[in-house]
């Protein structure tokens, strides 16, 4: 931890706006279902259009959530979002507890502990 304090949280931009830019692709791909249901199901041939919006929407979903769960945390190198198999889109990193924004607002004086870093 008393490297990680040297850093300028500056220098992890890169590395936050893939993570930031993977978020906003998750949650726009989840709010887009029900406007693109709604347009399907006001069709005159809603039946087909329901079931190739919804299984293309899945399979948005899944590449989307595939891709969240593989982007790095560019402090500890550890995947950001999840902790073994589980998918945790929370705003820190699950390893070492670096906020999305770090690199936008100021250092905090008592970071707080990752939930689940290793032991
Ligand atoms: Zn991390």
């Amino acid at each position: 931890m008393e490297e990680n304090k040297q850093v300028d949280p500056v220098e992890y931009r890169p590395g936050l706006k893939k993570v930031r830019s993977r978020r906003w692709v998750l949650w726009i791909i989840i709010l887009v279902y029900l406007p693109a249901m709604k347009v399907a199901l006001d069709s005159p041939d809603y039946k087909t259009w329901v079931t190739i919006v919804f299984a293309t929407w899945v399979v948005f979903l899944i590449i989307a959530v595939a891709f969240a769960c593989i982007v790095r945390c560019p402090r500890c190198g550890e995947c950001f979002h999840t902790h073994g198999p589980t998918f945790l889109p929370f705003r820190r990193c699950l390893h070492c507890a670096l906020h999305i924004n770090a690199d936008k607002r100021a250092a905090e004086a008592e970071p707080p502990k990752a939930k689940y870093a290793k032991k």
